[in-house]
């Protein structure tokens, strides 16, 4: 019998099964992919402010491919914002490469990985899989749903979403003339509730996306790649969910437990959930060693994710608080940004995962209250 097994390699998973093994709990991965990191449905940008609080830089170093300094937002009526610093505010990784040398790591702490082994059913202790069209019953105390977006563990736990808690993404790689310093970010009916991304690898090469609730997600992209006049390898299977509602209540039903997009750690303002998903691992193996050494209940993991799930409710708030704007107001409230210096006032303190941090600041300068009275209400949240 296994102390603890994580359903899903991907970095949530990975983070909480290496930091559980060593403290002492016999771990098992189990990964339905022959291969972990793949396929990728992701961008791979991580802001460089997480990568140290997580102390991750040499596996970062490990799989780099840009550092960009600031990001351009464009309203759509191509009023621009740019947010910038004079060093390196985000890394761009090989995703699927960055996931593997987690599993590595993983496997170094003494982690069993079971690749192309998907599980089917859990009941109390017993976790039922699938491996090469085999079915196997595998024994754990504790199962920890780490599965990702569409997650099986969330629905055996009974936690119902709505398809209004996601966005549908598409992603391309494009060739064309880009600035390799600057993401930009563009907002517009044809990202409904969303955005549209180019994020540089290099001067010549960019990871085209674009996220809506519209329900034709390839007729947008296609609009904003004309608008854009980019080219690409396009393809059919490069798309994907993003949650992007609230958190939920509680993620700890008996013995199982979710992490990472299973359960919500997403960004709802940017849809990035790899460095929340890992610090959220670290949570739930330490919520599982106090569990398994000194008793304490499971569900102390739900109290354990607040400082975590107190950012992720600010970035729903914020993502509300946009999806209610016309093109219209987006453009009126970019024109009143410039006008306050709004772009400076970013580049200095704007932090891409701790809103709090940046809501503090507004609230110390009263010049920003009428740009965002929202935030004096967000503040009380
Ligand atoms: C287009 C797009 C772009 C994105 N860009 C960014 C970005 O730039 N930065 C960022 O921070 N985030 C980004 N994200 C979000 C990010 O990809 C996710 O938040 C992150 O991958 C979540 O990690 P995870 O470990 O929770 O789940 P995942 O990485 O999804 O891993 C889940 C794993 O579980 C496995 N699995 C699922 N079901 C089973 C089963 N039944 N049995 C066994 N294995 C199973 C899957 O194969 C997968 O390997 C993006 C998402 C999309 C869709």
């Amino acid at each position: 019998m296994k102390m603890l097994t994580v359903v899903g390699a991907g970095p949530a998973g990975l983070v909480a099964a290496r930091k559980a093994q060593k403290l002492g709990w016999e771990t098992t991965v189990l990964e339905e992919h022959p291969t972990i990191g793949t396929p990728v449905n992701c961008t791979g940008i991580i802001s460089a402010s997480g990568v140290e609080e997580l102390g991750i830089r040499k596996q970062v170093e490990e799989v780099l491919v840009n550092k960009v300094r600031g990001a351009q937002i464009f309203s759509p009526n191509h009023e621009m914002v740019e947010v910038k610093k004079s060093g390196t505010v985000a890394y761009v990784v090989d995703r699927g490469g960055f996931d593997r040398v987690l599993g590595r790591e993983a496997q170094d702490a003494g982690v069993e990985i079971r690749l192309n082994t998907k599980m089917i059913d859990i009941r109390n202790e017993t976790v039922f899989v699938e491996h090469k069209g085999r079915g196997e019953l595998l024994k754990s105390r504790v199962i920890l749903g780490a599965d990702g977006v569409n997650s099986k563990t969330r629905r055996l736990m009974g936690i119902e979403t709505d398809i209004k808690n996601y966005v549908h993404a598409y992603q391309v790689v494009a060739e064309g003339n880009f600035n390799p310093n600057m993401v930009q970010v563009y907002l517009g009916d044809y990202a409904k509730n969303f955005f549209a991304w180019v994020v540089p690898e290099s001067a010549t090469r960019a990871r085209v996306g674009l996220a809506s609730t519209s329900g034709n997600i390839r007729k947008d992209f296609n609009l904003f790649v004309q608008e854009k006049n980019l080219t690409g390898n396009f393809c059919d299977r490069c798309s994907s969910l993003i949650p992007v509602g609230e958190p939920f209540k509680s993620v700890v039903k008996g013995n199982l437990m979710l992490v990472g997009d299973a359960a919500f750690h997403t960004k709802a303002t940017t849809g990035g959930g790899i460095l929340l998903g890992m610090a959220a691992g670290e949570v739930a193996a330490n919520a599982l060693h106090a569990h398994f050494k000194d008793n304490k209940p499971l569900s102390d993991y739900d109290k354990m994710l607040s400082p975590i799930n107190k950012e992720l409710r600010l970035h729903f708030k914020i993502r509300e608080y946009m999806n209610k704007k016309t093109e219209d107001d987006m453009d009126n409230l970019f024109r009143k940004m410039n006008k306050a210096g709004m772009g400076e006032f970013l580049s200095e303190y704007g932090d891409m995962d701790k809103p709090s941090r940046f809501l503090g600041k507004i609230l110390k300068k009263p010049s920003m209250w009428r740009l965002f009275p929202e935030a004096l209400r967000f503040a009380g949240t």
